[in-house]
């Protein structure tokens, strides 16, 4: 007796043959896919403890965000409308720099649950600060039942790119201490909660890391089998940094500090040059593309199709609740299927299905993971997601990856499972109090830019 089977749906495999089928079924057996099929011969063969029909639903595996803040999501909407160094200096840091664990916390349930509940099954958080409380974060990975990648950050310097000691007294953290923490985190939480938990370095933008300490983290995370992940050419002043203190170009400064390889995901990559393109195929690094970020920080558009057609591993992140404001990844999937249409007035460059494996099986590459998830194939664990198609956006319904891409957004999630787990369905969260995480964040909120003195700025009086 199987655990679970989802039958009736439309599935998009995203599997070698891209198969999609009509009237599919899937059997989840131990946290893993045992079957998958039409829905009649798997209905002759298994019998399951559950059984969802999903006559109007498309199954698909489950989104992937390779770019992700938790603590962010507490400070959505705090920055808007403003450039990339000031939004950081005087907004972002001074707000995360006075964090407390609880409110670390409330931020990483906030996050999750939007993620969970708009069919994101894994994600990859690039740069936890030691005040969000590192142990508090992991816990809630593991009650909420969601797949978590957390990256410790480390620094050892105040700037970024040209801007020398800018980092708000709050942020700054000590190189050797960044060290022993990520250590001490990868030992208690590497492979927790069924293997849905991992310890990731989090290395911060060039500007706040010397040199040696990249070159030390980078020999660490290969000895002991751990990754990597980075901003990297997210703005101009990035590209200005590393030429006019190391004579190089951004992808040649990382590789020179051993910030390039299969174990590595840098992010942004919007002022990578085609020059550099031959450094991420020679060495596997992966490069995560995060199109909501950078229109709205008017960092630019990274040049993504020109990066896929090189042959670099493309994945795809929304970053965090200033800077996109959400945690959609269907939103995400949207916008970057049309800019790049409109930037290279090519209607054919980046087609719906490039844009769902870039959310799917590419982001499982990136985090080393696509033997275990990224696809519906027999053997893999069982990271699900159900889009419900009766509702006024997705009708009809001609080509399922086309809704996904061009119409569907989070609100359209049905089910959500992570290693065989239900952790959402029929739209509702089951392993979080939904309202009490809203009140929370509400509470928290108001109380941190009290605490902070943040003003935020409105072109329009509120009164
Ligand atoms: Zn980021």
């Amino acid at each position: 007796m199987a655990d679970l089977i989802i039958d009736g749906a439309t599935v998009i495999t995203v599997d070698p043959q891209r198969r999609v089928i009509a009237d599919g079924a899937v059997v989840v057996e131990n946290q893993r896919i045992i079957a998958v099929g039409k829905s009649n011969e798997i209905k002759q063969k298994y019998s399951a403890d559950t059984r969802i029909h999903a006559e109007t639903k498309i199954l698909m595996p489950g989104l992937i965000d390779c770019h992700v803040h938790l603590a962010q999501a507490l400070i959505r909407g705090t920055a808007d409308d403003v450039d990339l160094i000031p939004w950081l200096r005087d907004y972002v840091w001074v707000l995360q720099g006075n964090f407390t664990p609880d409110d670390g916390k409330a931020s990483a349930e906030l996050c999750i649950a939007e993620m969970l509940k708009s069919g994101t099954t894994s994600f990859l958080e690039s740069m936890i600060h030691k005040r969000y409380g590192m142990d508090g974060i992991a816990q809630v990975v593991e009650r909420t039942g969601i797949r978590g990648c957390l990256s410790k950050l480390f620094m050892d310097w105040t700037g970024y790119a040209g801007e020398d000691a800018i980092m708000y007294e709050g942020m700054i953290e000590d190189g050797e201490e960044c060290i022993s923490e990520t250590l001490a985190m990868h030992k208690k939480w590497q492979g927790a909660a069924d293997g849905r938990v991992y310890i990731w370095w989090g290395a911060r933008t060039p500007g706040a890391v010397s040199p040696e300490l990249y070159r030390r983290v980078a020999d660490l995370a290969r000895k002991r089998h751990m990754r990597i992940t980075m901003h990297l050419g997210e703005v101009k002043e990035d590209v200005e940094y590393t030429t006019s203190q190391f004579n190089q170009l951004p992808a040649e400064f990382a590789r020179d500090v051993g910030m390039m390889g299969e174990n590595v995901v840098l992010v942004h990559g919007v002022w990578i040059s085609p020059k550099e393109y031959p450094i991420f195929t020679d060495t596997g690094t992966h490069m995560c593309h995060c199109p909501a970020s950078n229109s709205k920080l008017a960092s630019g558009i990274a040049k993504i199709p020109e990066m896929l057609q090189a042959g670099i591993n493309v994945c795809l992140g929304c970053d965090g609740g200033p800077s996109n404001n959400a945690y959609d990844m269907f939103r995400e999937m949207y916008l970057a299927a049309i800019i790049h249409k409109a930037r290279t007035l090519d209607p054919l460059i980046m087609p719906a299905e490039t844009v769902l494996e870039m959310a799917t099986i590419n982001g499982a590459k990136a985090l080393g993971l696509e033997r275990e998830i990224g696809s519906i194939e027999a053997g893999k664990k069982a990271d699900l997601i159900l889009v419900d198609t009766r509702q006024l956006n997705l009708a009809p319904t001609y080509n399922p990856v086309s809704n996904i891409i061009y119409t569907a957004n989070g609100f359209n999630v049905y089910t959500t499972i992570v290693n065989g787990q239900i952790l959402v369905h029929e739209g509702k969260l089951l392993t979080l109090d939904e309202d009490q995480v809203i009140e929370n964040a509400h509470k928290r909120g108001e109380k941190l830019l009290d605490r902070t003195g943040v003003n935020i700025q409105s072109r329009w009086q509120r009164n």
